[in-house]
Order: C-alpha cells, then structure tokens, then sequence
C-alpha cells in the first residue's frame, strides 16, 4: 500500500495557497489601474503580497531558528490584515481613523514580536483577528448591499469565518488548554478565508467590470442616456410586463429644432452640450420608471409607462416650457433651445415600432405647425399589433 503522510498533506497545501496567492498577485499586477473598478486595488495588491509573504515564513516555521517559529509568520499575518482592512475601508488620504488603524496595527505588531510562549501569540493573534475581521467583515457587508455585488459578500464571509473561530481559538488555548487543536484550527480558518477573499476580490472586480462594459454597451456617452440597443433591452422586460397587467405605454419622441443652426453657428462641441443639456431636463422630468433614450442624432425619446395619456401630454408641455425658457449657459454666450414633441399611447399587445412611428409622424407634424409645440396622437388603434 502506499501511504502518503500527513506532512506530505500540509506541504502540499502550503504549496498550493503560495502558488494561489502568486497567480492573484499577478493577475492584480497586469490589471491596469486606470480601468480598475475597484478603487484600492493597489491595498489589494499589498495584501496579496504581504499574504504571500505569510504563507511562505508559515511553511518556514520548522526551519526557522526563531524563539517561537510562528512569532514572523503571525506578523505577516497583522500587516496583511492591516492592508486587508484599509483595503475594504477605501481609504484614500490620511485620516484620524487611519491613524487609529495604523497605531492599532502597530501595538499588537509590538505585542506579537514581544510575545514568548506560544500561548501568549495565540491569544494576541486571535484577539487581533476578532477585532479587525469584525471591521472587514462589517465594511464589506455593507458594500456587498450597498453594490449588489456578491464579490464583496465573498469578502465578508471569509471575514465572519475569521471572526466566529477567532473566540473558539481563544477558549482552546486558554481553557480547554488544547494549544495544538486551537492552532491547527487557526491554520484551516486563515486558508479558508484567504481563499474567500481572494475569490471574493476577482469576483468582485468580474462584475464591476462587467456592469462598465454593459453601461458602455447600452448607453450613449455624450448624454448619459439610453442608446438604441439600451432601448431595446429595456424593451425586452418592458413590454411583457405591460402586457400582463394590460397597462399603458405613452411613447414622447423629442426634437430638437434647428440644431443644425446650433452646430453651424457656434461649433460641434456647443451643440454637443446642448444635446447634454436637453437630456438632463428629459431626465429631470421623467420618473425612475419612465426611460430616456437618444435615438437619433438630436432626437429623443421618452417611454411613460402606465400614465394616462392627458398626464402624458401635461409632462410634455411642462418640458417643453422648461426647455423653451431655459437657454444653455456658457461663459461667452447664452444659447436659446426649443424642440418639438410627437405623443402616442397604446395598451395591451404594443407593437413598439408602431408606437413609436406614431410619434415620430406626430413629431413632424409639430415641426409643420412652427417647432417648439406638442402633437398628439388622435386615437390609439394605429399602434395595436395585429
Ligand atoms: P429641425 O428643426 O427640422 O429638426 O432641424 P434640425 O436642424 O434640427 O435637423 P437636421 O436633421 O437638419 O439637422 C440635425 C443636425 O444634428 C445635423 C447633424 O450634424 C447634427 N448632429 C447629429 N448628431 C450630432 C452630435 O452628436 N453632435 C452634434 N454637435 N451634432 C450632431
Ligand atoms: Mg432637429
Ligand atoms: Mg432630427
């Protein structure tokens, strides 16, 4: 039979959590900081390293002719912790709590070289622990909620496991009087949990960077608003919803007059900040349910679901007024705005193209009646499907 040994089990993870921890390194060394979601990457990078750092002086510890072997390791462990908790916190400049933090760090830092029985280090590091996964845990929770990103959540697990067995390591040591029990404990929480937050923070960089890219991909850059293809998208849940409910669909197409004039006599850069402008009031006046697209080079549109169509007419008038009597500021020269309104409403089964063709026309029809006024559509049946 061969039989592999335990040793042979813990060097082989230790090899693993130095390999892990080299290949987080250096895919957080070739991220580029500029595009990076997550604003202290670079106190992310130095955990990693100083992670590294711990899990090679923890794998040295036989070794190590030092009075207690886990007295190097456990300070790589406090300054890792230290980064790890500044990291999460996202402190940018020096504050009052980042001196608290550092000057925190620094005590127990003293009182771990200091310590002399191993006992004496189990109970500094797990006290430590407690306190400063507590903060880790507690921050990145917070951040999880509060970005719905489930890469912070990681993070915070691994911080409650650190901060759950950090009492149980206490109480091994001291009263049950199991030292070796409580420090194999510590060992299989700190992998766990740096495994965690490793995961954790790739996880949480993934989906950041892949709301930035889905916010490229469906919003127009110059205004904010939604593009064709955001429009669409936002079509998708839409319409099946207003379905069900046999709700209303009020579709405002919104253009601008004479932008042409705008661009030809005071430059492209002018009329891109009129069309900003414009887009800002479209959204100033829409609800957090409405949708604001740009589907054109100065056209608009606006989607007002469940509204009446007498409601749908009183938003439009209210923006066009707004924008018929607020000129764009610029240092040199006010510039004067209006634009033209088409409105039309469907329920049920909405063929949006339609819909939206509806306005369109009605849009026009505004700019035969001389720009700057709202149309609206007459009767509904012309966008019902079928
Ligand atoms: P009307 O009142 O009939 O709508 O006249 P208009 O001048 O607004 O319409 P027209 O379609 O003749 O001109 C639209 C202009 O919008 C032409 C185009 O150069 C300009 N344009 C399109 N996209 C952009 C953009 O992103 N930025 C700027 N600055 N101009 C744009
Ligand atoms: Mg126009
Ligand atoms: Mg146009």
């Amino acid at each position: 039979m061969l039989e592999i040994s335990l040793h042979t089990y813990i060097y082989a993870l230790h090899l693993a959590l130095i390999l892990l921890t080299g290949g987080i390194v250096l895919v957080t060394f070739s991220l580029q900081s500029k595009t990076l979601p997550v604003a202290s990457i670079r106190l992310f990078k130095a955990f990693f390293v100083f992670s590294i750092i711990g899990w090679i002086l923890f794998a040295l510890k036989d070794i190590d002719g030092h009075r207690h072997p886990l007295i190097p390791a456990g300070s790589a462990y406090i300054i890792s912790g230290f980064l790890l908790f500044i990291a999460v916190k996202q402190y940018s400049k020096v504050s009052n709590k980042l001196i608290l933090t550092i000057g925190f760090h620094c005590f127990v830092f003293f009182l771990n070289w200091r310590a002399t029985q191993p006992l004496q280090h189990l109970m500094i590091v797990s006290t430590y622990a407690f306190i400063a996964y507590s903060g880790i845990f507690y921050t990145s929770f917070q951040r999880a909620l509060k970005l719905k990103n489930v890469g912070n959540g990681l993070i915070a697990f691994g911080a409650l496991l650190v901060v759950v067995t950090a009492p149980v390591q206490f109480y091994l040591g001291y009263e049950a009087d199991a030292l070796l029990t409580a420090y194999s404990l510590a060992f299989v929480t700190t992998t766990s949990s740096f495994v965690l937050v490793s995961i954790g923070f790739l996880t949480a960089i993934l989906i950041h960077k892949h709301r930035q890219l889905l916010n490229q991909a469906l919003n127009d850059p110059l205004t904010g608003v939604l593009n064709r293809r955001g429009l669409s998208n936002a079509l998708t849940t839409l319409l099946p919803i207003l379905k069900a409910r046999n709700s209303a669909l009020n579709v405002i197409v919104v253009d601008i007059d004479h932008f042409k004039r705008i661009n030809d006599t005071h430059g492209h850069q002018v009329g891109d900040l009129v069309l900003a402008e414009v887009a800002r009031q479209l959204e100033h006046f829409s609800r957090a349910s409405d949708l604001v697209a740009r589907i054109g080079g100065e056209e608009f549109v606006i989607l007002l679901p469940g509204l009446s169509a007498e409601t749908t007419l009183m938003i439009a008038e209210r923006i066009r007024q707004k924008i018929a009597t607020t000129p764009v500021v610029l240092p040199e020269r006010n510039i004067k705005v209006t634009a033209s309104f088409g409105i039309a409403s469907a329920s049920g089964r909405i063929n949006f193209e339609t819909l939206l063709n509806d306005a369109d026309q009605l849009m026009y029809q505004a700019k035969h009646q001389g720009r700057n006024c709202v149309c609206v559509q007459e009767k509904r049946s012309a966008s019902l499907a079928g």
